[in-house]
């Protein structure tokens, strides 16, 4: 095999909460992971010359080894004494910086492409354990779906995916930093935590309701305190008939869910016209 193609995808989180923070500095989460339709692409190309080549569409990306793509590659061919060379070309959609994990989805789709390229037959198990060195959500996004996610990151269990659904995304035009919300976190002043339990009961019972009712994320104590535009796209979302909005991960975009997909476009273009948000899309989970 000369060249593989892999997809990674954007995931959005319908529950995040964080139980404490650990003596070594880790967060303990408890969380669940959805994946939706938006995706990067990357093609891996064996290379005559040995070393890892990256190369994007995106030119705000570093195509070196501050890419998580090249750590990871780095990581794997060390692992598996892998002293050929590789050519990845990405190209990038999923918002940067978003709270979309866009960086780890990358890096966990270059590990799966290495694995087939390369045939180095590696279990899941084992490209999770070497992702995880690299990044808490690398595990998931080597796997995808529907998750619930515990410890940093690491300890995962399948769950049903949700009812079908329109979503629209909304990444509005400003720079969050995920070691910025985690470190202004007091997690012992919390006073609400997101019923995860229910919302596994929720997926359980196939209830869009029961979901739509349950979404919370703490990290929003910190982004939408400092970021008043994502109150202000939950609401535009939630006029335009989505049935709740929620910011993903440590942010800032904002996701609304809808059952009318004319609902969820009229909402995408209610957020574009007052400029809450650069990018947008309408899409589903998968
Ligand atoms: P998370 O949801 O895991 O917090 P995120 O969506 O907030 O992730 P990313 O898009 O993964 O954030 O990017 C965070 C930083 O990582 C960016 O500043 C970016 O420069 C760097 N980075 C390195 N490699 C990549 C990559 N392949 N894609 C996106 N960002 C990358």
């Amino acid at each position: 095999m000369q060249s593989v193609q892999e997809r990674a995808y954007a995931k959005i989180n319908i529950g995040l909460d964080v139980l404490r923070r650990r003596p070594d500095g880790y967060h303990e989460v408890k969380m669940i992971m959805q994946t939706v339709d938006i995706y990067d692409d990357l093609l891996l190309e064996k290379t005559s010359a040995p070393g890892i080549y990256l190369q994007t569409d995106n030119e705000e990306l570093p195509t070196g080894q501050d890419n998580l793509i090249c750590r990871a590659a780095a990581l794997l061919m060390k692992e598996k004494g892998i002293s050929e060379g590789v050519k990845i070309t990405l190209t990038k959609r999923i918002p940067i910086a978003a709270g979309m994990a866009g960086g780890s989805s990358d890096a966990a789709a270059a590990m799966r492409g290495l694995n087939a390229l390369f045939d180095m037959g590696c279990p899941v198990e084992e490209l999770q354990r070497l992702g995880v060195k690299l990044g808490a959500d690398i595990p998931y996004c080597i796997v995808g779906g529907t998750m619930l996610s515990e410890g940093i990151g690491e300890m995962l269990t399948p769950l049903p995916a949700p009812p079908d659904a329109h979503l629209v995304a909304a990444k509005p035009d400003i720079n969050v930093s995920t070691a910025f919300v985690y470190g202004n976190l007091h997690v012992e002043r919390l006073k609400d935590h997101p019923d995860i339990d229910g919302m596994v009961q929720a997926l359980s019972a196939g209830s869009l309701s029961g979901i739509c009712d349950r979404l919370g994320n703490v990290l929003e104590t910190v982004t939408a305190a400092e970021y008043p535009v994502i109150e202000e796209i939950k609401d535009v979302m939630r006029s335009q008939g989505a049935q709740n909005a929620l910011m993903s991960g440590s942010g800032p975009t904002v996701f609304g869910i809808f059952t009318d997909r004319k609902q969820a476009e009229a909402a995408a273009e209610a957020i574009e016209k007052h400029k809450l948000a650069g990018q947008i899309f309408v899409t589903k989970w998968v």
